[in-house]
């Protein structure tokens, strides 16, 4: 359609010219394979010509034409039916005029108006002025969407529209629905599979915000074409051949140069000039077949014929059809060294695949295919997405951040032993699976067995990794977790135990505090707190009872007794608390005297060096981060001179760093010549039964101190044996180790054997 503003219409030829836009819309669908509910249609477009009556848009044409082309996206671009498009025509009445919900389900049913509700509710843009709203919008759409897919495939073709006629508006207001588009949209639009869609969203994005790079990647395509086309020729020739005698119902084969944007993606990405882009262009074979015919068996023939003629790319074959990507996306991919030297990504699908690749699960409509896989792969995705948002309580914008994950994410496929199948995203890690199979496996899981090799928690998988997961019940989750997870199910299933486990810890440590209030019959209980707070430079009661109740810091009788002396409270019984037993109470105190003659006062300007003699630290482990010799760590001195070892990077030591950091010192391990650690071998063998492998990593996991260089197990027919390599400093922990193995019942044998 030409330029509505050179046409310099009169009312009736304007008129005209709305009417005939609309028969576009009507006669592609009458083209279509749908219903033909022709009646429904030229009411709404009748209802929302009259509601948007003397209304113009920014360009000056009359607003209607905007929702008849978001009509046609809808019909023609995405292929869906009347349903969609009586709701396209109708998307903005509820906004923009004085019509109601309840005005279009009286005149056009329930479920049109539903959708239209729901398109109403999310417009105005999912970037308002504060972020949470953002967010919050973004919620919103998601959660309409679960609803009904169609509400944000028309939202969807609306935002396509305007960014096909952002010129007419103002350049500020350009760049910011443009960003918006890059950001929400185009993720989106590629997650539903509408691949044509997304591409033509990111390059409009891309031309209006960065409009000089836009045309001269633009004019560098146009003056390589000559070239590019003349190798195309010379690659296609021998192919065209072979296709030939193959006797194929008919086939198309085309270059497909890749879009502005995402070579401008990566050169930027490569920081490659566009010269050096190879992969300019991908060659697509598409095949028409019957509907009954072996789809799968045709791919694989062209591959055949084409890796006859070239050379192929060992690690470059894509199988799409076998294990289809989540947004239903199917193809066969190879890469072979074209004749000019320069490898090529050639795409094989058939007809009915292409129409899925390029306009998503809309096309499964035209086909009527009902319960496919494909169908059930996006009710899994539109699961993911509502589970997410059920998940109590997320921060909103911290959902936007986990959707975005999942968005931009491409996937790996994974196997339960069971030989279940999971799609996960590219940098999977064992934890993602844990927390994707239930927030307790994952809460729980200590290490995991890939391809029967057990592996840390943290380990990153491959596509055709056959993973499983072991767990043990006295595990809970480490914050440090949040590294090792890739998924936004994992990340907010680990978040919100996290959540739980703190506030458990704080229970505790409130308990202890009320304890000491109670054992000291202190009478200003609020005030004490408030003092205890002052003292150790913490903001909340919360942090103060998680300190606490973490054992970061410890309440002596010296700390009650100069708070109290301090405000004057009377003090009518003094220590020792009663949740302490004598016994463990001069135990504590003997470890105590030991520590202090072994260790001179701490110079906190100095390094301090964390020394083990005869088997005693001079030094306590932190119990929320655990360190272990070798890791970096810092040291926080507590009131009673003992050094409480923090790994640099936990978030406890974070805490103290910024409220505490005069009670820090540096710490080093020591290093001395007479006791540098050795490695030791240790071999252990028992019967193999169920849960003994999980028993015996808890075991050695729970003696933290413990470097494990090496665990090899190995179990066969009933018997299994394991070789462990760790990294110590005395021998006689060593022993200790083994005798508590052997106590696993099962264990036959735990020996030292270098
Ligand atoms: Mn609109």
């Amino acid at each position: 359609m030409a330029d509505y503003n050179s046409l310099g219409l009169t009312p009736e030829q304007e008129d005209k010219y709305i009417d005939n836009a609309f028969h576009e819309v009507l006669n592609g669908y009458l083209n279509s394979n749908h219903r033909k509910k022709v009646e429904i249609i030229k009411r709404a477009y009748a209802f929302a010509k009259e509601a948007h009556k003397g209304i113009r848009r920014h360009s000056g044409e009359p607003y209607i034409l905007h929702p008849i082309a978001v009509a046609k996206i809808v019909s023609q671009e995405i292929g869906l039916g009347s349903t969609s498009i009586c709701a396209a025509l109708l998307h903005d009445v509820v906004e923009d005029t004085e019509y109601t919900v309840e005005d279009i389900e009286m005149n056009f049913g329930k479920k049109i108006a539903m959708i239209v509700d729901g398109l109403t509710k999310i417009s105005g843009g999912i970037f308002g002025d504060k972020v949470s709203a953002q967010a919050e919008n973004f919620r919103k759409l998601l959660l309409t969407m679960a609803e009904d897919i169609r509400v944000i495939l028309i939202k969807m073709a609306d935002r396509l529209h305007n960014m096909r006629t952002l010129g007419s508006m103002l350049p500020s207001k350009q760049y910011k629905i443009a960003g918006e588009t890059l950001y929400i949209y185009a993720p989106l639009a590629h997650r539903l599979g509408l691949f044509a869609i997304k591409t033509e969203l990111e390059d409009l994005s891309f031309k209006y915000q960065h409009p000089e790079q836009y045309e001269e990647i633009s004019q560098k395509i146009r003056e390589t074409e000559g070239s590019r086309g003349a190798v195309f020729k010379d690659f296609a020739a021998p192919i065209h051949e072979k296709l030939k005698e193959m006797h194929l119902k008919g086939y198309t084969m085309t270059a497909r140069v890749k879009s502005n944007y995402s070579i401008w993606h990566k050169m930027e990405t490569k920081h490659v000039p566009f010269e050096e882009v190879y992969d300019l262009y991908a060659v697509r074979i598409v095949f028409d077949c019957d509907a009954d015919a072996n789809e799968k068996a045709i791919c694989w023939n062209i591959y055949a014929a084409i890796t006859d003629l070239y050379n192929l790319h060992p690690s470059r074959t894509r199988d799409w059809i076998s294990s289809p990507k989540a947004n239903g996306y199917r193809a066969l991919h190879l890469t072979v060294m074209g004749p000019d030297g320069n490898w090529v990504e050639v795409q094989i699908r058939s007809k009915r695949m292409d129409d899925i690749a390029e306009r998503g699960f809309a096309a499964h409509w035209k086909y009527k295919i009902g319960e496919s896989d494909e169908e059930s792969e996006l009710e899994t995705w539109l699961k993911t997405i509502t589970d997410l948002l059920k998940e109590p309580g997320p921060d909103a914008v911290d959902f936007l951040d986990t959707i975005k994950l999942n968005l931009y994410a491409t996937e790996i496929i994974v196997f339960t032993p069971k030989g279940d199948m999971l799609t996960m995203p590219k940098d999977a890690t064992v934890l993602d699976v844990a927390y994707e199979l239930h927030s307790e496996i994952g809460s729980h899981s200590i290490a995991g067995k890939v391809n029967h090799k057990l592996v840390p928690i943290s380990y990153k998988l491959q596509s055709g990794d056959q993973v499983e997961v072991l767990t043990s019940q006295s595990q809970t989750p480490q914050p440090e977790w949040l590294n090792y997870i890739t998924t936004a199910k994992a990340k907010t299933r680990l978040e919100s135990a996290l959540k739980k486990q703190r506030k458990r810890i704080s229970e505790k440590g409130e308990r202890i505090v009320e304890q000491i209030i109670f054992d000291y019959s202190l009478e200003n209980p609020n005030e004490f707190i408030s003092k205890l707070m002052a003292l150790f430079h913490l903001m909340t009661r919360d942090d103060l009872y998680y300190a606490i109740g973490s054992g970061t810091l410890e309440i002596t009788e010296n700390t009650v007794k100069s708070l109290c002396k301090k405000s004057n409270s009377l003090l009518t019984r003094i220590w020792p608390f009663s949740s302490r037993s004598k016994k463990e109470q001069t135990e504590a105190e003997a470890d105590e005297e030991k520590l202090s003659t072994m260790k001179p006062a701490i110079d906190m300007k100095k390094t301090y060096v964390l020394r083990t003699e005869n088997g005693v630290h001079n030094y306590r482990i932190a119990t929320c981060c655990n360190p272990i010799p070798g890791d970096d760590v810092i040291g926080y001195v507590d009131d009673k001179q003992n050094v409480i070892v923090h790994k640099m990077d936990c978030e406890t030591a974070m805490r103290i760093k910024s409220s505490f950091g005069n009670r820090l010192v540096a710490t080093r391990w020591e290093e001395s010549p007479l006791v540098t650690t050795s490695l030791a071998t240790i071999s252990i063998e028992g019967i193999d039964r169920m849960g003994i492998l999980q028993e015996l990593i808890h075991e050695i996991s729970t003696n933290m101190a413990i470097n494990i260089r090496k665990l090899d197990i190995e179990a066969k027919e009933g018997v299994f044996a394991a070789t462990l390599i760790i990294r110590v400093t005395d021998a006689s922990f060593v022993n200790r180790l083994c005798r508590q193995l052997k106590r696993i019942e099962g264990v036959k044998l735990a020996v030292r054997t270098s």
